[in-house]
């Protein structure tokens, strides 16, 4: 069945909401949100381009036809199925060996690279960390031009997961960005200039853009990311030419009292208890979009619950339609088709943001055109593309918090130690939060018929926060992140950090299971690019780009990238000569908050470059320069214990996020334990009260700490500083 919720069959429902149609798209939003959001501002600097335009000119032919020039890389998973696999064969099993590097450029920020470049025309467009573009010749690596949208440091403690964006849609001669403040800016493709900009999102609120654009029949649709800050998730479709706003979706219903946008949502708050709005509800669509052209939907992945913890959220349970659901939906006019949800009353921040690729496979003798996803929560969902109906699922690395999926429903047999609830134990759940998949692309390859996956292996120790209220800073969620904390103790540290790793897997998606697997040491990889020449590329964070025999798995070439990767390559041809290319530098959250699980085969820091390689390439990267690790010896403990534990609770909710669990760094941002700034009482409430490094990333934290909280959680620090100087010797 695939409708658990809804009375109506997909299309009767489709109808009814053509009829309030009228409804839905007043406002864009009806009466969710509109009249607390910031007007919807347009600056128009320029006339747009002709319809004929020389850079970037794709339109819906040329998407539509993507295999026939196999050369190009014109929209984010190279087609609109987003299967990240390309026709190109002379880079192959026999030739990959003699790839080399045909030309880099430094980046100029150091933060996480997550981007997909696009390559079109022989121009490559990408995008880097704080929402920065770049335009390159894409056969010598020539910049032509740069882009900075100048997005405010401060926004920054905004984002659950580094500043980084995913990359660009291209269209009748522009290119579309989402920004990290929640703009939707529409570049001349030429020149680089602005032609249009607005803001998708209520800029009093905590919302974030780091996903790619995607079009639709001349609409850009762009989501956003906020759901660990209490926001509620939607998806907005733009005119690509004016920068109209067109339709709105919101993924969770808000306040019944002003009336739902549509009759999806009145249907979706059926499944929710308590006084979800208030939290935000989340269900934020921060990464996955695909688009089938002869069905003409849209599909989104939407995200977890805002808490994350359903006790809070949702009192008593419930569904909580569509959090962690793929939805599909008429990109017409933004109607709802059908969903299917993976998580139900999801409360580990499972998303099912992650990627939707859409494809014909042989089911049971016949072909049958499906969505597959890896979501987060470790089993792997073919989907009738069509109608939503479940056809299977697996689970493609271990996994405790459900026992299987029900073959009929689709749903998960819970473990019910799993579910913690307001008070209780923690309870280790495999996978966390960083999930078994996350946005790290995988790709299919229909030679091979296989799936690769990014795959982390992690658990997370879930505990309640007793103490848990709504606030405007920190990660915030119900959950009680200090009681997670690595501990000290050497044998059990050596015995948790031996439980993460990280593995490419080739999965069979009609058998459901691994065909054959490369094990990592530690979870956060790169995403994956799959070719008609029988290879897979995928760059791991300690720094290897690889190329693997998509049959066997067989490593076949791979060079040192100096720094992490994980960014998924794409390959393009320009006069006959096949390049790959791939954004290098270690972030995103897996390189902050997990501290020092996530520095477990780590490379750091973080060399952002942009690397290009061919058959034969003569460019060579520069030596690496060998850093010296300054260690500043910390200042005595003078705090108390009971003091301690207090700031280590406050480091838990509002600065582990960044800096690392249990005040570890693995490498992007400062290690606070060898910091000057928390050795030094001044400096550190110039700094964390004042806002001395807001233009960085480091805002005040002055509305939910004070000088005597301020103490406690330096005093923590400190003592940190001190325990590991006296285990370690560091
Ligand atoms: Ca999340």
């Amino acid at each position: 069945m695939i409708q658990r919720v809804f009375p109506l069959s997909a299309r009767s429902l489709s109808a009814v909401m053509a009829i309030t149609a009228g409804l839905a798209l007043a406002g864009c939003g009806g009466s969710g949100e509109p009249e607390t959001e910031a007007p919807l501002e347009t600056t128009v600097k320029e006339t747009p381009p002709s319809p004929q335009a020389e850079h970037a000119n794709v339109n819906t032919s040329r998407l539509l036809e993507a295999d026939r020039e196999p050369g190009q890389w014109m929209s984010h998973g190279r087609t609109y199925s987003e299967q990240r696999f390309s026709p190109l064969t002379e880079i192959n099993r026999e030739t990959v060996g003699e790839l080399s590097l045909a030309w880099h450029q430094d980046l100029d920020t150091n933060r996480g690279q997550e981007a997909t470049p696009l390559v079109i025309d022989g121009v490559m467009y990408l995008t880097t960390a704080w929402s920065k573009v770049k335009a390159y010749d894409a056969a010598t690596g020539e910049e032509l031009w740069a882009y900075d949208p100048q997005v405010p440091g401060e926004w920054a403690v905004h984002a659950c997961c580094d500043v980084v964006n995913r990359g660009l849609a291209a269209w009748n001669g522009k290119l579309y960005l989402g920004t990290l403040d929640g703009r939707l800016v529409a570049l001349d493709a030429e020149t680089g200039e602005e032609v249009w900009s607005k803001f998708t999102i209520d800029r009093s609120k905590p919302y974030t853009i780091t996903g790619a654009p995607r079009i639709v029949k001349g609409k850009v649709i762009i989501g956003n990311g906020g759901a660990e800050f209490g926001v509620r998730g939607y998806v907005t479709a733009y005119d690509a030419e004016t920068g109209d706003i067109d339709w709105r979706f919101y993924t969770v219903p808000g306040d019944p009292a002003k009336g739902f946008e549509n009759d999806a949502m009145a249907i979706a708050a059926q499944t929710w208890n308590g006084e979800w709005w208030k939290l935000g509800g989340g269900g934020t669509v921060w990464d996955s979009m695909a688009y089938d052209p002869e069905l003409d939907l849209l599909y989104i992945g939407v995200g977890n619950g805002s808490p994350w913890n359903q006790a809070f959220r949702s009192p008593g349970g419930g569904d909580n339609l569509f959090l962690s659901s793929i939805v599909a939906l008429d990109p017409d006019n933004g109607d709802y088709v059908w969903h299917f949800q993976t998580t139900p009353g999801e409360t580990w921040d499972f998303t099912a943001t992650q990627q939707i690729i859409v494809a014909t496979l042989e089911i049971e003798g016949a072909p049958r055109k499906v969505v597959m996803q890896a979501p987060k929560n470790g089993f792997f969902y073919v989907i009738d593309a069509e109608t939503g109906e479940f056809i299977s699922a697996n689970n493609f690395t271990h996994v405790n918090w459900a026992t299987g999926i029900d073959p009929e429903t689709g749903r998960p047999v819970e473990n019910p130690q799993a579910r913690f609830d307001k008070t209780g134990e923690p309870f280790v759940v495999v996978p966390g939060p960083g999930g078994a998949h996350s946005w790290h692309p995988m790709s299919y390859n229909p030679q091979t018929g296989l799936v690769y996956i990014p795959v982390n292996i992690s658990g997370f120790p879930y505990a309640p926060d007793p103490d848990f209220e709504p606030e405007p800073r920190g990660f915030n969620n119900g959950v009680n992140f200090a009681a997670a904390e690595l501990p000290a103790d050497p044998e059990v540290k050596a015995a948790v950090k031996a439980t993460v790793a990280g593995r490419l897997v080739a999965w069979d998606p009609v058998a459901q299971k691994e065909v054959w697997g490369v094990p990592y040491p530690g979870a956060g990889n790169g995403g994956t690019l799959t070719t008609a020449g029988g290879l897979v590329f995928e760059g791991t964070k300690y720094g290897e780009f690889a190329a693997y025999d998509a049959a066997t798995g067989d490593k076949l070439w791979s060079m040192d990238a100096q720094t992490g990767i994980v960014a998924a390559p794409v390959t393009y041809e320009i006069d006959g000569e096949q390049y790959v290319a791939v954004l290098v530098g270690w972030g995103g959250v897996e390189a902050l908050a997990p501290g020092e699980l996530a520095a477990i085969g780590a490379t750091t820091p973080n060399y952002s470059r942009i690397l290009v390689f061919k058959i034969g390439g003569t460019d060579s990267l520069p030596p690496k320069p060998q850093l010296a690790e300054k260690r500043l010896a910390p200042p005595p403990l003078t705090a108390s214990a009971e003091d301690v534990e207090e700031g280590r609770y406050l480091y838990g909710r509002y600065c582990g996020v960044c800096h690392g669990d249990a005040v570890h760094s693995a490498g992007v941002l400062p290690d606070l334990r060898y910091s000057t700034i928390p050795h030094d009482e001044e400096q550190f409430a110039n700094v964390v009260l004042g806002g001395a490094l807001s233009e960085k990333g480091m805002v005040s934290f002055n509305s939910v700490l004070d000088e005597e909280s301020l103490e406690k959680l330096r005093a923590y620090i400190i003592a940190r500083a001190n325990e590991d100087q006296e285990i370690y010797g560091q």
